[in-house]
């Protein structure tokens, strides 16, 4: 636990949200949301937030235990959020600590003797621990005025990370001599998972406030990739030293590209739940201080990592749901600083997540029709999933909706808006698809109607008889992929039905009449693939120098902005805190663009407080004034 000396801002009655804002945070504006929701809580009112991820939900808590007389405690799920908020704090000047598992007894009694105190501000605290004859001591001569709940969806048996601890909350919070102010927060929104947030913590008379889903720094990509393992060797090339993380969907595969990366010259480290626990602690620590730049992983990595400059997150796999791709895509660009989200599709990956779905263990406590119904949730997550990859339209559109926002207009900022697509009249080829699903009786997948309709000498086609079909040979013309792209967009349309089986059918959808009628039109839009393509090509060109992030960057700042960050790297290195808690990219990127040349100046830096400043404010500008 780190104890530096400083002054206890609550004596100091100049002090408004905006100073603390400055003071402590280095910065000059309130994010959406959060200043309703700090004005709410300062005035006594309980309040849940409903915010992205990267929205800034801290702050919120933050600068309230900092305005208010006694001690804020916070509630958080996991091991590593809490060491890292509280070294965040330590940083910027607050004194905060954290009390879960992963202390000693004698840790753990040395911080409770230093709470009596008064030496902390902010205290964070493991669910379970909430009903400890200790804590409970503590409390009752201990003046709180705060209990902040972060992921507060934990309490819901609706989200996906149920934790009993939380149940404790509310009969915590009635035990108190004084009822606290509670704010609780969450990334998600669902209708059940807020109604339980507000029923099970109790909270009184809330203020509600939602925030848009929308990540603007986020761009999204979809790219459909044959050879997945060379896309991604060039895509990883192309961003430098940037950090970024490789979602896989099995272990297998994360083994596999990791060994590919290393085996170029790439610093990539890997996590799954097949490895050892100290193994994986220590890859996550390289990652996490910049050691490797490249996190290859399962799904199993990233709850609770707060790393701030995460540059892109690339999916080797496309995950089963919309809900778990926003999440862990989410982990880019946390700073607010531009990131990539990156998906490579391949056809394989819906039969993989297929099987995954059907080998899922089934809960115990699950009647059969329970569990039957989570399956077909989970297939028609996955459904929607599909549709991401093969939709033309704006990808940002496409998610916002799913999450049940309006949205206004396309994007400009995502695959699809950025390349040219051309409407294709498709009507005729849709008829002889169709007539050819028909004349196999519906009882084949798309291989083998794409392999009658390209005239296909193939062993499965020939013993089957298919060259007698009428349908035979009739598209020789056009790729096979072509005829995939086609399929997809009739499967889209209604017009063909895809079974969710092993080996998935084709059979005809519910608006295959549409055909029958003269004036059908069925249109798709495909990528122009001429030269001319200069808004994707200029896309695919955002790699080393004019990585997107530093896009404002001249050479010369960039060669600056890495100065500074081997400067943070050693600072970092000192203090045993991962580098982006010294400062963010964010942070950085506005030094080479300022220059400042005084302390004074350098606190105009966006996330520099007083307490930094103080701290590395020097060493800082002596890099600057060699540039
Ligand atoms: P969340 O918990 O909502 O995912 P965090 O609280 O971790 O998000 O904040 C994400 C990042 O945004 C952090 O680096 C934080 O310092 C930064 N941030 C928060 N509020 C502001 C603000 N008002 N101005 C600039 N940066 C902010
Ligand atoms: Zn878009």
């Amino acid at each position: 636990m780190n104890q530096n000396q400083h002054h206890n801002p609550s004596n100091d009655k100049q002090h408004d949200k905006y100073t603390i804002l400055k003071q402590y945070f280095g910065y000059d504006a309130f994010r959406e949301g959060q200043e309703e929701l700090i004005d709410r809580m300062l005035s006594g009112q309980d309040v849940l937030g409903i915010m992205p991820t990267g929205a800034g939900k801290s702050i919120c808590y933050q600068v309230p235990a900092l305005l208010l007389d006694g001690i804020t405690v916070v509630i958080s799920p996991l091991i590593s959020l809490m060491k890292d908020q509280v070294s965040s704090l330590n940083q910027a000047g607050v004194h905060a600590a954290y009390i879960n598992s992963s202390l000693t007894e004698n840790q753990i009694a040395k911080a409770f003797d230093n709470a009596e105190k008064g030496t902390y501000k902010i205290i964070y605290i493991a669910p379970e621990r909430l009903d400890t004859p200790r804590f409970l001591h503590f409390v009752e001569n201990a003046r709180i005025s705060l209990v902040a709940v972060d992921e507060a969806h934990c309490v819901s048996q609706w989200g996906q990370d149920f934790r009993p601890g939380y149940l404790n909350i509310a009969p915590f919070v009635e035990k108190l001599k004084k009822r606290p102010v509670m704010c609780a927060f969450t990334a998600t929104a669902t209708k059940e998972v807020k109604e339980d947030i507000l029923c099970i913590l109790g909270l009184s008379n809330p203020y509600v406030k939602v925030t848009g889903f929308d990540r603007k720094n986020l761009y999204f990509a979809v790219k459909h990739a044959k050879d997945k393992k060379a896309e991604t060797l060039r895509y990883v090339s192309e961003h430098g030293n940037q950090c970024g993380i490789i979602y896989c969907s099995t272990r297998n595969s994360v083994e596999e590209v990791c060994e590919m990366l290393c085996a170029n010259g790439i610093a990539a480290a890997k996590y799954h739940a097949g490895m050892g626990n100290a193994e994986r602690a220590a890859n996550q620590e390289d990652f996490i201080y910049d050691v490797k730049t490249v996190m290859v992983a399962t799904n199993a990595f990233g709850m609770g990592i707060d790393k701030s400059n995460v540059r892109y997150v690339l999916h080797y796999n496309m995950p089963q749901s919309m809900e778990n791709y926003y999440q862990e895509a989410g982990r880019a660009g946390r700073d607010g600083e531009n990131a990539e989200c990156m998906l490579l599709y391949g056809p394989k990956d819906v039969v993989t997540n297929r099987l995954l779905i059907e080998n899922k263990e089934s809960k115990k406590e699950l009647t059969r029709e329970e569990t039957e119904a989570i399956r077909e949730r989970d297939m028609k997550r996955l459904r929607d999933m599909t549709y991401y990859c093969a939709t033309k339209d704006c990808l940002r559109n496409y998610i916002l909706k799913y999450f049940g926002e309006n949205v206004h207009g396309e994007c400009g900022n995502c695959s699809n808006c950025l390349t040219d697509y051309e409407q294709h009249d498709i009507t005729e080829l849709a008829r002889k698809i169709v007539n050819c699903v028909y004349e196999i009786r519906q009882r084949f997948g798309i291989n083998i109607v794409v392999g009658i309709l390209r005239g296909s000498k193939a062993e499965r086609i020939l013993s089957n008889h298919f060259d007698k079909l009428k349908t035979y040979g009739t598209l020789t013309e056009y790729a096979e992929s072509t005829l995939r792209q086609v399929i997809d967009t009739l499967i889209w349309e209604n017009i063909l039905y895809q079974t969710d089986d092993d080996y998935p059918i084709l059979k005809l959808g519910s608006d295959y009449l549409r055909l029958k009628d003269n004036d059908a039109h069925i249109c798709m839009k495909s990528e122009i693939r001429h030269a001319k393509n200069t808004k994707t090509v200029s896309k695919s060109l955002s790699g080393k120098n004019t990585t997107l992030s530093r896009s404002n960057l001249t050479d010369t700042q960039y060669q600056c902005f890495e100065k500074l960050r081997a400067l943070r790297t050693e600072i970092a290195r000192e203090e045993h805190v991962p580098p982006y808690i010294v400062f963010s990219d964010k942070t950085l990127v506005d030094m080479c663009i300022r220059l400042p040349k005084t302390l004074q100046e350098m606190l105009n830096v966006n996330g520099v407080g007083e307490n930094k400043l103080e701290k590395y404010g020097e060493r800082f500008l002596e890099v600057l004034q060699n540039q």
